[in-house]
């Protein structure tokens, strides 16, 4: 097993001892029930033959099918996408939906691919991995340098293989195909939901917030214009280019124009905006450190440099597990990416109960569904946070837990059940 899994599902045993469940339940949640690894050929404009490690990790499916996105990133491996997966059955858990958890990847630098090359890898991960997706049994979605283009192009391609049109197989399509057009914008849109819901915990007051923001890829950016909207302050975003700073709040719409542009927030025209290394984003003075890049940017080293007042992990993992106590002693909360980034795959399941129903949602509804969901998932977070005394993602951990474990053991547990255990009939 790999050190990010091992180090990862730390987390949940440490929930479990806090919880009424079956330690024998919570072990079986130890290890995916299956990865599979694949080498992805990809032919090249200029006619060479790329040969690409690819994963799908289906975690577990208790809860129903599994669900979760597909990365293109150059550091994607087999220990990743499985601590992914695990992190996505925690999540589907807690935000209450009928899915499991999986993820994939092909471990590949997407700046370095053209669009034609982009849609052939996408067309060729699904001839590869289509035995084991499908809408009752496997569902991706877009995650790390993919989106609605890559979501097309593999339903596209999952149908041509199917013979028959099937859009509940992938997600965050475009709506053209099925999609819901709030796809996009609800894993940033969610982050701002469950900020607001959980703001009491965080000790950062009821005005408006200062927030710091590492990422400005699509959640990040969302994040940053819905916070904007309901009047908070970001007052620090940085990219891979380098950090830009300004105390009074920076304009999002700028930040957008200049992403678009120059492919960084650093190009921004703004008046009196400072420049910084994006290294220094972590050790911005704010209310919220806003996390919306990558996994493991938070770490023992550096997790003491922090200046604010509680994390907000937009991106699934930034803060590494090793990095816990010392955020715990210095009194830093945080609101962990579970609950935190769960408005993607919320919206995930209603593209995909449209899909199966062939009745569109209305965008009313679609608002509200993610609304109630996070609302639902953050009161239960803080109701087991005040009656145990534990910290924020603990409590997460707990409630995903306990729904998780209730449904393993109505299952049954057949195989390997031991009739001298408590409880037991003769
Ligand atoms: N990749 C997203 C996540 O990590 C979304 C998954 C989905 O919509 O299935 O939550």
């Amino acid at each position: 097993m790999g050190e990010m899994l091992h180090a990862a599902r730390g987390r949940m045993h440490r929930a479990a001892e806090h919880v009424n469940v079956d330690t024998e339940l919570v072990t079986r949640l130890d290890y995916p029930a299956e990865t599979l690894a694949a080498s992805v050929p990809l032919r090249r404009d200029d006619g060479s033959l790329l040969a690409l490690k690819a994963w799908r990790c289906r975690y577990d499916s208790t809860l129903g099918p599994t669900k979760g996105g597909i990365r293109f990133h150059q550091s994607v491996n087999a220990d990743e996408v499985q601590t992914l997966a695990f992190l996505m059955t925690m999540k589907c858990s807690l935000m209450g939906l009928p899915f499991g958890g999986a993820k994939g990847g092909v471990q590949v630098d997407a700046n370095d691919l053209t669009l034609m090359e982009k849609e052939r890898l996408a067309r060729q991960w699904v001839r590869r991995f289509a035995r084991i997706i499908g809408p009752d049994r496997d569902i991706p979605a877009p995650d790390v340098a993919t989106g609605e283009q890559e979501m097309a192009w593999m339903t596209d391609q999952y149908n041509d293989l199917l013979g028959s049109i099937c859009p509940a197989a992938f997600t965050g399509k475009p709506a053209s195909l099925g999609g819901i057009p709030q796809r996009t914008p609800a894993t940033g849109h969610g982050a701002l939901i469950a900020l607001q819901a959980v703001r009491g915990e965080l000790g950062v007051g009821d005005g408006p917030l200062t927030i710091a923001l590492q990422g400005f890829g699509n959640a990040g950016a969302w994040f940053a214009t819905r916070a904007a909207e309901a009047g908070h302050h970001i007052v620090a975003v940085s990219d891979s280019a380098g950090m830009v700073r300004r105390d009074d709040g920076l304009d999002v719409d700028a930040l957008r124009a200049a992403k678009r542009a120059g492919g960084s927030v650093t190009d921004t025209k703004q008046d009196g905006v400072e420049r910084g290394d994006r290294n220094d984003i972590l050790s911005a003075r704010c209310d919220i450190l806003a996390l919306a890049a990558l996994g493991g940017v938070v770490t023992r080293k550096n997790a003491s440099d922090v200046r604010c007042k509680a994390i907000l992990e937009i991106a699934n993992g930034p803060v590494a597990p090793d990095a816990d106590d010392t955020l715990r002693s210095a009194g830093v909360e945080v609101v962990p990416d579970i609950l935190a980034n769960g408005g993607g795959v919320t919206i995930s399941h209603a593209e995909w109960a449209q899909n199966r129903a062939g009745l569109p949602w209305d965008s009313t509804h679609v608002d509200l569904y993610l609304k109630q969901q996070i609302e639902k998932a953050a009161s239960k977070i803080l109701d087991m946070m005040n009656e145990k005394k534990i910290d924020m993602r603990t409590a997460a951990y707990g409630v995903a837990l306990v729904r998780l474990c209730d449904a393993i053991s109505a299952r049954g547990t057949h195989a390997d059940f031991d009739p001298n255990r408590a409880g037991a009939k003769r």
